[in-house]
């Protein structure tokens, strides 16, 4: 293997302490706790472990956190009431809303109906208006923990060129979108694409947000490229026992590291990063809240 391994989980665990640092001045010179509120509406078992590791994550920083564990038969009005309360609730700087939601519910109408400002997952059509027009907005966690690991990696991205695979409203276009503003030459590809692995060739930077299993082989991949591999993907494991499973990204990494300069793994790369910049914007809104400077 020749590619350096970029090391998410200690990433992730120093962008934790620095805002736990900041969690603790707050409330020292302001008394001031920041608070998440996060709505789980319904019992998928993905999202109840990522609901709870985020109540986890948020306790171990020092700020508040409140879970909504709502029944998977929840009406719209009595979701768009509770979203109404805790936008009203000057203890709750952050809300999130765990999705997918039930079938019944219209996405777009609940994300939209979060006050902007408390907004952290930076889905709120807003946010995604003022990320798009360059102006200060909360920038989705997973794209945003994609770049800092790209900017520590290689420092100004300015003049690379950058591929993002995939066109999701919740990873590849604002990742795209982060790359532009960061002065990347941005080329989005998608399930439409042709010749998508002589695009991804051209990639300084090659952003893998697809959701198929090890799709993106060795040599699609330019000699000295810095992947970063958003996939997470469940596939069967026999070599562990029978009904076992193992994670695996949307990068085939046995044979990307071969020719990579640098690649995230999975499990270890972008995931741990996500969480990590949900209580960053937490934080962030909570500074905004009370005309307190941004954290950095
Ligand atoms: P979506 O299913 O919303 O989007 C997938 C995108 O991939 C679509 O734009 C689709 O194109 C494109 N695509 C599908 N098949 C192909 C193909 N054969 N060739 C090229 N492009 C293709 O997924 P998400 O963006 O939500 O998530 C992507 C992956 O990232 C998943 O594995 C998910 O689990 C993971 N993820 C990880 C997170 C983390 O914290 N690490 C957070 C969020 C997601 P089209 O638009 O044309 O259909």
């Amino acid at each position: 293997m020749t590619a350096t391994i970029i090391d998410g989980k200690a990433f992730a665990a120093s962008v934790r302490e620095k805002v736990a640092a900041q969690v603790s001045r707050l409330k020292a010179d302001h008394g001031i706790t920041p608070g998440l509120a996060v709505v789980l509406v319904g019992e998928d078992p993905a999202s109840e472990v990522y609901v709870r590791n985020k109540g986890k994550q948020t306790v171990e920083v020092g700020m508040n956190s409140y879970e909504h564990k709502l029944p998977a038969e929840t009406s719209e009005g009595e979701l768009l009431e509770l979203i109404a309360r805790l936008n009203a609730d000057p203890a709750v700087h952050g809300i999130l809303v765990q999705l997918p939601l039930p079938k019944h519910l219209n996405e777009d109408l609940v994300i939209n109906s979060i006050d902007p400002a408390k907004d952290v997952d930076g889905f709120h059509i807003s946010n995604v208006g003022l990320l798009a027009t360059g102006q200060k907005s909360m920038v989705p966690c997973t794209p945003l923990g994609c770049l800092m690991m790209l900017r520590d990696h290689h420092g100004a991205l300015s003049g690379l060129n950058a591929v993002v695979v995939g066109r999701s409203n919740i990873v590849g276009k604002p990742m795209a979108q982060l790359l532009l503003r960061d002065s990347c030459t941005v080329t989005v590809a998608h399930s439409r694409t042709k010749d998508i692995e002589e695009i991804c060739r051209r990639a300084d930077i090659l952003v893998a947000a697809v959701g198929r299993p090890e799709m993106i082989k060795g040599d699609w991949v330019k000699p000295g490229a810095t992947v970063i591999d958003v996939g997470i993907n469940r596939i069967p494991a026999p070599e562990k026992g029978e009904g076992k499973h193992r994670l695996v990204g949307d990068v085939d990494f046995a044979s990307a590291a071969e020719v990579a300069g640098a690649i995230t793994p999975v499990p270890g790369g972008v995931g741990p990063m996500t969480i990590a910049c949900l209580l960053a914007n937490t934080l962030t809104a909570c500074a905004r809240a009370n005309n307190l400077p941004e954290p950095e």
